[in-house]
């Protein structure tokens, strides 16, 4: 579903992606961690077109994501992007925040989306709350909504940004419960986390990346449990 190879980007004179190589399968879930600074969050901004990069190839569905402005429209109505600052439209009402994208950018009609964005907040846990403004919303509420407001536009993948890093503690654990479900139901996920359980628990491979270079990938229990890299090593005794 997404490949890159060899993905190099820099921010003026400095090297931010080194020379990244990653695969996602249809169905998998992917969480990315490694230090602040490392790129992990520029990588994913690459994935849908965020942010422009210098050399390499990312491709999903088999269509570059380059700067033709086509192909960027297309790979942002495919892939979905939860950040940690929810982004919610602060003006507007819970289910017209999710009605948003399928009604202007992808010009559906108006009640199939209004249906469907209800089906999607009651899935998420907050059918009542259509009509509150996000402000009247706790974090946990505002980032169910922001994935609501992703799954909307009917994305083949959704690229997570440390999406509970913002929460108080105690509203993690809606935020990734709903992840999971998605996750079971298996949707295509790249997800950059410091969520260890949810990595050990949901993840089919964990990337551990580093100064910008992926330097450690595998199944979780490998990865997490029994590290090769001492810089993986490292990282993992300072956040556990
Ligand atoms: P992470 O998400 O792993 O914390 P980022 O991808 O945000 O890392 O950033 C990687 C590096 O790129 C950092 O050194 C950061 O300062 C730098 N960086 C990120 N965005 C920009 C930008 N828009 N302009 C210049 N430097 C940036
Ligand atoms: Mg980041």
């Amino acid at each position: 579903m997404i490949t890159i190879e060899a993905l190099h980007k820099k921010f003026g004179e400095t090297p931010v992606l080194k020379g990244v190589d990653l695969r996602v399968e249809r169905g998998e879930v992917i969480c990315l961690i490694g230090p602040s600074g490392s790129g992990k969050s520029t990588l994913l901004r690459c994935i849908n077109g965020l942010e422009h990069y210098d050399d390499g190839i990312v491709e999903v569905l088999g269509t570059p994501v380059d700067r033709d402005k086509k192909s960027i429209h297309e790979i942002r109505t495919q892939v979905s992007m939860v950040f940690q600052r929810f982004n919610l439209f602060p003006h507007r009402s819970v289910l017209e925040n999710v009605m948003e994208g399928p009604l202007h950018v992808q010009k559906r009609p108006l009640a199939q989306v209004r249906e469907e964005a209800q089906a999607l907040l009651d899935k998420v846990g907050l059918g009542h709350r259509g009509d509150a403004y996000p402000q009247q919303l706790s974090g946990g509420q505002q980032q169910r909504v922001a994935i609501a407001r992703a799954l909307a536009m009917k994305p083949k993948a959704i690229l997570f940004d440390e999406p509970t890093s913002a929460l108080d503690p105690e509203l993690v654990g809606e935020v990734l419960k709903v992840m999971r479900n998605l996750a079971a139901e298996g949707m295509t996920m790249v997800v950059v986390t410091h969520e260890m359980g949810f990595a050990r628990e949901v993840a089919d491979k964990v990337c551990f990346l580093h100064d910008g270079r992926l330097v450690e990938s595998g199944p979780p229990e490998q990865v997490l449990g029994a590290p090769e890299h001492p810089r993986t090593r490292e990282f993992l005794r300072r956040i556990l």
